[in-house]
């Protein structure tokens, strides 16, 4: 006799099935097998508990993980309305040279939490009143300065090809101690210009915002905002400028405030939730390349055909119009800049006059090779000397 049945006759000493040897086994493979198994009406009450639910050894629980999960959203919540607290305390006095379409654009986000002057070449007073700040004539900065004190940050927004131009013609006071920050379409032009023709005190932020007064008109949320830290003073500078004497706690401070200073200015584009994003200008000009300079290039080559919408228009088509008018709200000097200041740009166009040949010629030799029409074309002809004998 196996234990097993021997353990059954000790528990079941009366039980018909030790006579029956059948009726044994059923029993049997009903105690021990059948519980296991998927086929047994037991299976389904007696199974051992789902796989999902046995915890390997070590492994975290899915629970202590989910109340880890949320004490680090406490803590980030936390930490961004102290953030939050400490930038509302902190107030940046900004000038923005050129006071045109983009720096009246900036203007109305700045001015939300900080000091902002508009200065340009043109009248733009009640525009700057309209917006809460305060305007003064580009001749007149020098004045404007020693009447009203210098500025943390200055930040220029003039057409890409005046930008030369109009740094070599500011008062250098201007510049002195500043952070400067340009906001053009191109990168490494203004950066080869700061880098040359700033005071060496300056600190140095390349920046462009990837959206206008018409992507962003309503909010910033996830556009993107590209920036290079350029030139931001280190201490070691610092402390030999400060007092010549190599005072090192001044130096350091100096440094920690000026970090800050670039902190606060770029938390502008973070609290408005841009997508911000640090590279450096020569990737941004690789990329513009072949995104910006190419949609303004076709936009302003559809103008010229003078695309119109009509009654059957496609999404497509629709999207085309829409890729028009965005490029060609903008100004002929920014085109041209995109152009002429970004040095992959010239070859963008070459390779675009070479796919629109390559297609061509692909259309041609499909042409050539279409049976069907030559034949509509032998037909026509033919149709043509019938009607013509008519
Ligand atoms: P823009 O035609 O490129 O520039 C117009 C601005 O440049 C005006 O403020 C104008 O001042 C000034 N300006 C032109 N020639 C000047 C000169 N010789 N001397 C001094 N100032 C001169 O149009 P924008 O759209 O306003 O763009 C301004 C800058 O922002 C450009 O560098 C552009 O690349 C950049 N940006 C524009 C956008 C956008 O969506 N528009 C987006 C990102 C970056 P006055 O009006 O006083 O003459």
């Amino acid at each position: 006799k196996t234990p097993q049945v021997r353990l059954f006759r000790m528990v079941c000493p009366h039980s018909p099935s030790l006579r029956r040897p059948k009726l044994l086994l059923l029993t049997l493979w009903l105690m021990f097998m059948a519980p296991s198994s998927s086929f047994s009406p037991l299976g389904s009450v007696r199974r051992s508990p789902s796989p999902m639910l046995r915890a390997a050894p070590g492994e975290t629980e899915l629970s202590d993980l989910k109340s880890r999960e949320q004490s680090l959203r406490d803590e980030l919540r936390r930490l961004e309305s102290e953030k939050a607290a400490l930038l509302r305390q902190k107030k940046l006095r900004i000038c923005i040279i050129g006071f045109g379409n983009f720096g009246q654009f900036l203007a109305k986000t700045f001015s939300k939490q900080h000091e902002v002057t508009g200065a340009s070449r043109g009248d733009y007073r009640d525009h700057a009143a309209a917006i809460g700040c305060d305007f003064c004539h580009l001749s007149d900065i020098s004045s404007y300065t020693s009447k009203h004190g210098g500025f943390d940050v200055v930040v220029v927004a003039v057409a890409i090809p005046a930008f030369v131009k109009t740094i070599q013609s500011l008062p250098r006071s201007l510049f002195q101690g500043a952070l400067i920050v340009d906001v053009l379409s191109v990168k490494e032009h203004p950066k080869d210009v700061m880098l040359q023709l700033l005071p060496e005190d300056s600190d140095i932020l390349c920046t462009h915002p990837m959206f206008g007064p018409e992507s962003g008109r309503y909010s910033w949320e996830d556009l993107a905002f590209v920036y290079e830290r350029t030139r931001i003073l280190e201490a070691s500078t610092l402390v030999s400028r400060v007092n010549g004497q190599g005072d090192e706690e001044e130096g350091r401070q100096e440094k920690h405030s000026r970090v800050d200073r670039v902190e606060l200015f770029l938390s502008i584009f973070e609290q408005e939730g841009c997508r911000m994003l640090e590279m450096s200008c020569k990737d941004h000009d690789a990329y513009a390349a072949n995104s910006q300079f190419i949609s303004h290039l076709l936009g302003r080559m559809l103008r010229q055909q003078g695309l119109v919408a009509t009654p059957i228009d496609t999404k497509a088509f629709t999207n085309v119009l829409q890729l028009v008018e965005t490029t060609c709200n903008d100004s002929w000097d920014l085109f041209y800049g995109l152009y002429k200041y970004n040095q992959n740009s010239a070859s963008t166009l070459l390779l675009l006059r070479k796919a629109l040949v390559d297609v061509e010629w692909q259309l041609k030799e499909m042409e050539s090779k279409d049976y069907s029409s030559s034949v509509s074309s032998e037909w026509t002809a033919k149709e043509k000397v019938q009607e013509r004998a008519r």
